[in-house]
């Protein structure tokens, strides 16, 4: 499906200029400025030596200059690769020669971290001195093959891979989210969430298709989120758990207006507690699953569903299939075993790893590495990352359910399960917990034996003081398995 597409945004400026689309602090930023502000830096970008085809990364915090910054290098027909602000100085290295990037863009805080690459830094473009837009923008084309950005997984399961994300990945994907979640001309999404992950340059995307206003946040903050609903007209919001928590928390007894229809949660489970605290003050949340590969969600659970299908991510959006697989053969309704997504908003590959995107991508089925079952009536429920499962005595034992109700002790404040060999049952589950307040391990254990079958309540505990996680905040289960290496073996 190779058609032409228009060049995004600026069809967007020509249709509807005068509509919001950005508000960032006291800054609002119409179509039409956000178009002409794109042309001016892609000229400036043009005059540092930036051509199209050419990898560009993209190292800085949520911005409106982040956003013009990314319409730009896509304007001029490059690649914007997404770069992580919390990566180290080394990893940030892995990507940029991965990648081979030929500049990277950033702010100034960051050059340092970059120093041995061409850098620009975006605090030294002044794009208001600029009065003659680079006339070649013009001829600049788009198609649905052609990639637009680049973005690396986070690197939970092993080394980051440069997912290569097209401009009809991104277009399918505003599309099956519109068809799920619907479209207002009124609505605004809030983007507190990072543009360089798939979650935050996905609501970008959807802004300039769908022609809707974004309110722009430099990061999470619960209280100001909450404020934003309350006082901008948001009327949807992308949050990880993490941040749903702490924004109910904030909410107290307050309620969000009528107006405010979506809070579209991503990125893992989302605790009964949660759903039950947002049903009673109101909250419509849709939990969703997706990933760098599926250009974000590619199953979602609508409001309706949430307390009848308690841990499920839902069903596939319009454009998506979803199948689980075990041995080579298709699994019956809840049957476990490995998810498989399908549909157009998936990448065509992962950049220079032809080896690793076959062994993934077949058929146009992508094998997502999650473990998971459909029930009789269509749900996904997402048990856990396969290369985590434990076997027990022949029985499947999934870390997250037993991090998840390790958390629920009022003692903890965090939980990491792995499974370590066992002479008896093939595999143990390990926990290491990290404590708010200190508790004995014998009532950790005797916890754990009141909420969960015996095979899957931990054999060993560790207490540690915080637990190994990346730059995307996401657990590294995979290096808890290296901190008891000397202590018993561990099961790969
Ligand atoms: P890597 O592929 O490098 O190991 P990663 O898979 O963590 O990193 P992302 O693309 O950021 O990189 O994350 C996608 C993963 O997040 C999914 O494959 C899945 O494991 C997890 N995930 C996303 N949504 C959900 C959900 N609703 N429930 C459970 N897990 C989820
Ligand atoms: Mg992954």
């Amino acid at each position: 499906m190779n058609q032409e597409m228009p060049n995004l945004l600026k069809q967007r400026a020509e249709l509807t200029p005068k509509r919001l689309a950005i508000k960032a602090n006291n800054e609002e930023v119409t179509f039409e400025q956000l178009y002409k502000r794109v042309q001016q830096r892609a000229t400036i970008l043009s005059k540092h030596g930036i051509r199209e085809n050419q990898h560009i990364a993209i190292l800085m915090r949520n911005s409106v200059e982040m956003i013009e910054t990314i319409h730009a290098v896509i304007a001029l027909g490059a690649v914007a690769v997404m770069l992580n602000v919390r990566l180290s100085e080394q990893e940030l290295a892995w990507q940029i020669d991965d990648v081979e990037a030929e500049y990277i863009i950033c702010n100034r805080e960051f050059q340092k971290n970059v120093k041995v690459y061409k850098t620009i830094v975006c605090e030294d473009l002044f794009i208001h001195h600029v009065e003659e837009i680079l006339p070649s923008l013009s001829q600049v084309s788009f198609y649905h093959d052609k990639v637009a950005t680049i973005m690396y997984t986070s690197g939970t399961t092993g080394n980051p891979k440069g997912v290569m994300q097209t401009y009809g990945n991104h277009w399918s994907s505003a599309i099956s989210s519109a068809l799920n979640l619907g479209l207002q001309v009124n609505d605004r999404w809030l983007l507190s969430v990072p543009l360089f992950h798939i979650s935050g340059l996905s609501i970008l995307m959807r802004s300039v298709i769908y022609g809707i206003g974004v309110v722009l946040h430099e990061r999470f903050d619960a209280a100001k989120m909450n404020q934003a609903i309350m006082r901008d007209g948001v009327t949807i919001v992308s949050v990880v758990t993490t941040m749903l928590k702490q924004m109910i928390e904030q909410l107290e007894k307050e309620r969000y207006p009528e107006s405010f229809r979506c809070m579209l949660v991503g990125g893992g489970p989302v605790p009964e507690k949660y759903l039950l605290e947002c049903q009673e003050k109101g909250i419509p949340v849709y939990q969703s699953y997706g990933m760098t590969e599926t250009a974000s969600q590619v199953v979602t659970l609508t409001p309706e569903d949430s307390l009848v299908k308690i841990g499920s991510a839902g069903k596939p959006l319009f454009l998506n299939q979803i199948k689980i697989m075990k041995n080579g053969q298709e699994c019956q309704p809840n049957e476990e075993g490995e998810i498989f997504v399908k549909g157009p908003t998936i990448t065509k590959g992962y950049w220079k790893k032809e080896e690793a995107t076959n062994k993934a991508i077949k058929n146009g089925w992508l094998q997502t590495g999650d473990q998971g079952y459909v029930d009789e009536d269509g749900f996904l429920y997402v048990l856990d990352r396969r290369s985590d499962l434990i076997i027990s005595g022949g029985e499947n034992v999934y870390p997250a359910q037993i991090e998840s109700v390790l958390l629920t002790h009022p003692n903890i404040s965090d939980a990491g399960v792995i499974g370590v060999k066992d002479e008896k049952w093939g595999q143990s589950p390990h926990a290491f917990v990290v404590l708010k307040e200190s508790v004995e391990i014998d009532e950790i254990r005797a916890f754990c034996q009141e909420k969960l079958a015996a095979y899957k309540v931990p054999k060993y505990y560790t207490i540690v003081d915080e637990l190994p996680r990346n730059a995307s905040n996401k657990l590294l289960r995979r290096k808890l398995k290296d901190l008891i290496k000397d202590n018993h073996d561990v099961e790969n």
